[in-house]
């Protein structure tokens, strides 16, 4: 635990603090809560959110003692006494009277300088905790950084002439005691001190302020910061043990199936602990079977700022001004969202950096969000170029102090310009006069834990409270942006060439069927094997690229490529070997699996299972004098390798580089001529009525990795479904025909943006329970929702495992999304009740749902 800011969060209150709360907490001591309101003060009141919330206790009344009262502010973060124990919280507001007989003050108030909270921010904490589906209390905690596990202290002092003031030898021995440390936790007081130790007593010596106390809120540490250690599959398990271990050894299969479907790459070993029994006698054998290796997390790398220069405002293209113009004088218009439509490497950087500079002359603050830092983001590296070290850098890799230190500089208007990933949509900015959200379209815009919200449409709601212009940037835009824009809500700006007219890469569909291919793991055709080799010939670099999700499992057939859709919802049938079945996972209609393909009468394949490993064994195999490195997952889970790969790169120190969807974005190498997408069925195929928009996005972006330079740059994507729409889409490299197309298929099916979505999704620890629940949990909503809403499911969730939960989905979706989202809330509130107390089930509502995996 690390105090959240030593200098601020820290308070002395001298003897006060504890007069009118009384006891001093103590875990063996019996609760008294109401012993102390017989003297509560007069003063105002106040409603207090409990960050975070206690139980089912969110929000309590409390009185603002005359002590605190020229600090404590609507917004202010506080803490409060709760039964024995103290905990932080955030006053919402004041109240004129109060339900609850006795009202205890507020011990202490941390902000100094002000509430953190503006009466902005809390709006947009009502609205969020309101449009998620969490309460005020989760809202809140959603915002403040690493607040999710705050724990207040308090700790003990002695004032100056303490000593000579106390005869009594039972006093003086507590304060003897005391005296010996600069502050003591009240906890260790009392397990060092034994019978000595008095409650009565204490509270006496701290009213006659002889003992100071202070309070101390700390956040626990993310575990990745301190280099969690890590366990993963590093090789499979040889084809002939499998066999073996299915059969002689299903608990040990059964771990190490776990461990290598793990979505994350990796498992921690406290939650193998928490999984399975003797979970380290298995680790021990699977060490021995040589299949896993250790490693520790840790924090997101961040380049150095060296590689940063100093930059001019660049001269600007037509489209670039007009964009530019247009944005420039909507700073004065209130709230003006815009939509920039830009292909890759058009400019758009530069549009955003004049914009923030008109708007930053206005005397105003600019928001800047992107997807992901953990690649220094060049829109990071651009703002810092040109606006300096003022700008505040909000990354995961800032320990909870820091991130304070962050919060408080930004809320005291010392910086005026933030910029971060999806959290920093609430870095406390005042006078805020844009948001600049890059890649509106990415998908890690979306938190998929806790209080499930979206940044760019947070970002969007948060400026609409501020009154102030936002531009949501992308070369391929989500269709919810784009239909927005298309239905004049967002003023469409487009920059429809690349700077210096350069050409956008040539893009070819290989088709792979009936071909012979490299590799038994993943197909490597010859015409892509030709390339690699033609550009190895010519010293330029070539990106090869696995679009690859897991767990998903399709099944294709190699001669003609027809994928096995379901009838109802549109998406790929999951594939489940042990059952030989097809599934849909939307509408968990069940089929046998064919057993030749139903359109040619081919024989049809399972998914495609192998990683990008595999994927560089061919390529070494193929290739031996090209200098070949590999940029996945794994490699991403060490930052100093992660970092040192990329360098190399870009410095072209390798001729090759294999990886996955980390690739597609940030970098400008501008050697890189060839790109080639192993098989672009694979993102194609998942399970979502939005695989056929990633892929699109995915194939654009990684096509735009493709000459930068001044050679044009060529882009192969193998497939065995060339005529898909989609892949002809993305090789035209027509974002509009695609979304058009795409659009009024939507439009059909009545997906987003047609309709809202709601998924909910019910996990347990037995399957069966899950199950259980989430039929009653459909049978519930349906009723509560009645014409207006459409229920989908129950289905088991595409993976159907996650650390330990069995998870089973309902997916809502009405034409209103406050019809989906009340009778969501609603059938929740009324499935809860019912549930047995030892049920071990949870009920994670998803709104705006970005992955239905
Ligand atoms: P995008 O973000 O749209 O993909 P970038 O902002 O990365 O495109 O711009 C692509 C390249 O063009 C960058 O190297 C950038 O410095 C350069 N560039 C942008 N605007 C101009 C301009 N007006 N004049 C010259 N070069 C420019
Ligand atoms: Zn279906």
């Amino acid at each position: 635990m690390l105090p959240l800011d030593g200098s601020t969060m820290v308070l002395e209150n001298g003897a006060t603090a504890l007069s009118s709360t009384g006891k001093p907490a103590e875990p063996s001591e019996q609760p008294d809560p109401h012993a102390v309101g017989t003297s509560a003060p007069e003063g105002p009141i106040v409603q207090v959110a409990l960050i975070p919330a206690q139980g089912n206790l969110d929000i309590l009344d409390y009185v603002v003692p005359e002590s605190l009262a020229h600090e404590v502010a609507v917004g202010s973060r506080v803490v409060v006494p709760l039964g024995r124990r103290f905990v932080m919280g955030v006053v919402i507001q004041q109240v004129e009277h109060s339900a609850a007989p006795h009202l205890r003050p507020i011990s202490a108030c941390l902000d100094h300088n002000g509430p953190l909270f503006d009466p902005l921010l809390l709006e947009l904490a009502r609205w969020l905790g309101e449009y998620y589906l969490g309460s005020l209390s989760e809202a809140i905690a959603t915002m403040i950084p690493s607040a999710i596990k705050v724990r207040v202290r308090r700790l003990l002092s002695t004032a100056p002439s303490a000593l000579t003031e106390v005869a009594d030898p039972k006093d003086r021995n507590i304060v003897e005691h005391v005296a010996r440390h600069a502050w003591i936790p009240v906890p260790t007081l009392r397990r060092q001190l034994k019978e000595a130790f008095s409650t009565a007593r204490l509270e006496r010596l701290c009213r006659q302020g002889i003992l100071l106390v202070r309070y101390q809120a700390e956040a626990s540490v993310p575990a990745e910061r301190q280099g969690l250690r890590i366990v993963r599959i590093s090789t499979p398990l040889p084809e002939l043990e499998v066999e073996v271990w299915m059969q002689r050894r299903p608990a040990l299969w059964r771990f190490y199936e776990y461990l290598y479907h793990h979505p994350s790459g990796y498992a921690t070993l406290d939650e193998l602990q928490a999984n399975f029994p003797s979970a380290r006698a298995k680790l021990r054998l699977l060490e021995e079977a040589g299949v896993i290796e250790w490693d520790r997390l840790a924090p997101e790398p961040i380049l150095s700022s060296s590689t940063e220069t100093a930059s001019q405002a660049l001269p600007l293209t037509a489209h670039q001004s007009e964009a530019v113009r247009q944005l420039r004088a909507s700073l004065h218009e209130g709230f003006v969202p815009f939509l920039l439509f830009g292909v890759t490497g058009s400019g758009k950087t530069e549009v955003y950096l004049q914009t923030a500079e008109a708007c930053l002359s206005a005397g105003k603050t600019v928001l800047a969000l992107v997807p992901e830092i953990s690649l220094t983001h060049q829109l990071v590296t651009a703002l810092r170029g040109r606006f300096g070290s003022e700008v505040a850098l909000l990354h995961s890799g800032l320990s909870p102090r820091e991130r304070w230190q962050q919060w408080e500089r930004i809320a005291s208007g010392a910086v005026h310009l933030a910029v971060g990933a999806r959290s920093a949509v609430f870095a406390p900015l005042r006078n805020l006069g844009l948001i600049i959200v890059d890649e509106e379209h990415d998908g890690a815009y979306k938190q998929e834990e806790g209080l499930r919200y979206h940044a760019r449409d947070v970002a969007v709601m948060r400026a609409r409270l501020a009154n102030c212009t936002i531009v949501l940037g992308s070369a391929t835009p989500s269709l919810e942006s784009y239909y927005n824009a298309r239905r004049g809500r967002y003023r469409l700006l487009h920059l429809p060439e690349r700077i210096d007219t350069r050409p956008l890469p040539t893009v070819e569909l290989i088709d792979l069927r009936g071909t012979r291919v490299h590799g038994r793991a993943l197909p490597l055709s010859q015409t892509l094997c030709s390339a690699l080799e033609f550009n190895l010939a010519v010293k330029q670099q070539s990106l090869l690229f696995l679009n690859r999700r897991g767990y998903a499992r399709f099944l294709q057939c190699l001669e003609c490529g027809a994928v096995m859709n379901c009838a109802n919802c549109s998406v790929s049938l999951t594939y489940h070997q042990r059952k030989a079945a097809l599934q849909c996972h939307h509408c968990g209609r069940t089929t046998p699996a064919p057993r030749c393909c139903p359109q040619c009468g081919g024989t049809a394949v399972a998914a495609w299972s192998a990683g990008t490993e595999q994927v560089e064994q061919v390529v070494r195999a193929l290739l031996p004098h090209a200098r070949v490195a590999r940029l996945d997952r794994d490699v991403a889970a060490r930052p100093k390798a992660l970092l040192e790969i990329l360098n190399h790169w870009i410095a072209g120190n390798f001729d090759i580089l294999i990886g996955t969807q980390m690739v597609t974005k940030g970098h400008h190498v501008p050697n890189v001529t060839l790109v080639g997408v192993i098989l672009a069925d694979l993102s194609r195929n998942l399970p979502d009525f939005r695989s056929s928009e990633r892929t699109f996005q995915l194939l654009t972006q990684v096509a735009g990795r493709a000459g930068r330079g001044d050679v044009p740059g060529r882009v192969l994507v193998q497939t065995y479904r060339p005529e898909d729409p989609v892949l002809q889409w993305a090789a035209s490299q027509d974002y509009e025909g695609f979304a058009r197309y795409e659009l009024s298929h939507r439009q059909e099916l009545a997906y987003p943006p047609f309709s809202r979505l709601v998924l909910a999704r019910v996990e347990a620890r037995h399957e069966e329970e899950a199950q259980t629940v989430a039929h009653q949990f459909a049978a519930t909503v349906a009723a509560l929702g009645g014409h207006a809403l459409q229920v989908l499911g129950p289905a088991p969730a595409p993976l159907l495992r996650l650390r330990g939960w069995y998870r089973w989905q309902v997916l809502l979706r009405s034409t209103h999304s406050a019809i989906a989202r009340r009778s969501a809330a609603h059938a929740r509130t009324l499935v809860r009740e019912r549930l047995s107390q030892k049920a071990h089930v949870r009920i994670v509502l998803d709104v705006d749902p970005q992955s239905l995996l």
